[in-house]
């Protein structure tokens, strides 16, 4: 099977059911006094990913974290960074976000007693068109300016595949007095991140896309330096963001750790992260410079002969969704082939190639430099022509 399915959950590492052994065997063998003993002692589990996740997000290591799940990281992070004060109450956003995000938002607006309706800006592309353009985020911060308490965008878009600059929204955002804040589902190890110097505000992820964590794999957040040690931001605490040194203290009042760290609730889901841990040692060896180049050529490739496609079979069969802009996609390529999506992705389920498919019209491919190779995006660009050549009418 050439498998294309990375952007939505990527394969299994051979490495993780050794990690997933080191850990049981830990658990059998010394039960509670594994949180001491064994391998990795549990009690200090947590700290296991940092170092990786900084590399992946080009973060500090106190400024990431791995820790709950993206949604309930978006939470979090809004608790502290959505503060709606006066005017200064709304919540630039796009339109077709993912759904959690959305709930995420109109919950939280409606948490501090606002009225969604009134408090969220969503940005549709223009019409007909599939993507937003910068021109059109930069003058909706203009627009909204002071009104806006935070900017929430994702760095890679989930349905178009399509990448945001990262840094100049978070430079407009800032500009205007927002707060900004990123959802990097789609671009924590696909495409290279600077989190550190682009500056946002903060960074929420999960780990079981391209990172081949596996399924409800850990995810992670990412909280700028600035805001490393500020007892004045609200959070919501747990007992795994108190103070290391005396966290075992048991005492009321809670002294959060620096940075990222002090936004863990619960003590580490020690299994997963283990997975997590042993996937994340690949991106190590391999380089994320490495992989991005390579995901260039492949993704590049795909591009190539999509195109070529398109010209032969025009431009009614086969729509490009992805923008083809330099630096304007990551590893997926997004298409449409009008409303019979779904009988394509049969078809080629049938001889072999999995990709997926959104309603209404959306099928998404993303070749992965760690396990695609150009011979498989043949293969699938093969069947697609041929496919396309039965059912286009010329
Ligand atoms: C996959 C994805 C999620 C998933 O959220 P979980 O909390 O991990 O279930 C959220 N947002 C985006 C943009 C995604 O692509």
């Amino acid at each position: 099977m050439a498998y294309f399915a990375g952007n939505s959950l990527g394969l299994m590492p051979r490495s993780v059911r050794h990690a997933l052994d080191v850990e049981l065997d830990s658990w059998q063998e010394h039960a509670v006094e594994g949180h001491f003993r064994g391998q990795n002692p549990w009690m200090h589990y947590h700290h296991i990913c940092t170092p990786s996740l900084a590399r992946l997000t080009g973060a500090l290591d106190e400024e990431v974290v791995c820790t709950n799940g993206l949604t309930a990281n978006l939470h979090l992070m809004m608790v502290s960074f959505f503060r709606p004060q006066g005017d200064r109450n709304m919540i630039l956003m796009e339109a077709g976000a993912f759904p959690s995000d959305q709930y995420a938002v109109e919950s939280q607006v409606r948490f501090h007693g606002l009225d969604p309706g009134r408090c969220v800006v969503e940005l549709k592309p223009g019409a007909g068109r599939r993507c937003l353009t910068s021109r059109q985020i930069s003058d909706a911060i203009q627009q909204y300016g002071a009104r806006l308490a935070l900017v929430l965008m994702p760095g890679v878009q989930y349905q178009t595949g399509q990448v945001f600059d990262i840094g100049e929204i978070t430079r407009m955002g800032h500009e205007a007095g927002a707060r900004v804040g990123f959802d990097l589902a789609h671009a924590v190890g696909n495409i290279s991140l600077n989190l550190h110097d682009w500056g946002p505000d903060f960074a929420v992820w999960c780990s079981y896309k391209y990172l081949n964590s596996g399924p409800g794999g850990p995810g992670g957040l990412f909280v700028h330096e600035r805001h490393a040690h500020n007892p004045e931001l609200p959070r919501f605490a747990g007992w795994w963001g108190h103070d290391e040194s005396t966290r075992f203290e048991m005492q009321a009042s809670f002294h959060p750790m620096r940075g990222a760290a002090g936004w863990q609730l619960s003590n580490a889901p020690v299994l997963g992260m283990a997975a997590h841990h042993a996937s994340l040692e690949i991106f190590d060896r391999a380089g994320m410079d490495h992989l991005t180049e390579r995901a260039a050529e492949l993704s590049g490739y795909l591009r190539h002969r999509l195109v070529d496609i398109q010209h032969r079979r025009g431009a009614d069969a086969l729509e490009l969704i992805t923008p083809h802009e330099p630096g304007s996609y990551g590893c997926q390529q997004s298409f449409s082939v009008g409303s019979h999506g779904e009988e394509l992705l049969l078809s080629l389920q049938q001889n072999g190639v999995l990709i997926d498919f959104r309603r209404p019209d959306i099928l998404r491919m993303a070749p992965v430099p760690l396990y695609n190779q150009p011979e498989e995006i043949d293969r699938c660009c093969d069947l697609l022509d041929h496919w396309l050549s039965l059912h286009t009418k010329s």
